[in-house]
């Protein structure tokens, strides 16, 4: 089968995709949001009845996973670390979803018939 011009294009845009995700460093999805907590506990500073101090800031990682919500406090060790991974998930989301998009349009050229092409 020849490959139209306009075909070739979009293979070669999957090619550079697919290298760009072998390319990809540790990922993990979400995001990370400071928080201040109460802790409750009678006389505690976080309780003061003028100048209440809470405690933190505490790093919490949110993320969405297979429908799932999920909030992890992170160590405060490790913030930066996980924080580095953040920015990779989305290139990856970015690459598979642009990646599908070209595969629906390579198919709707190879496989389907639409409007008034046969
Ligand atoms: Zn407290």
């Amino acid at each position: 089968m020849k490959t139209k011009p306009s075909l070739r294009k979009v293979e070669e845009e999957i090619a550079r995709i697919k290298k760009k995700l072998a390319a990809l460093g540790p990922m993990h999805p979400g995001s990370i949001s400071q928080q201040y907590q109460v802790c409750g506990k009678k006389g505690c500073k976080c309780k003061h009845p003028t100048e209440p101090q809470r405690h933190g800031p505490y790093s919490k990682l949110f993320y969405v996973h297979r429908g799932k919500k999920v909030c992890r406090f992170v160590r405060a060790d490790c913030v930066d670390q996980v924080e580095q991974r953040l920015p990779s998930y989305k290139t990856f989301r970015k690459l598979t979803d642009r990646w599908i998009e070209l595969s629906i349009k390579l198919a709707q050229a190879e496989f389907f018939s639409g409007g008034t092409r046969q």
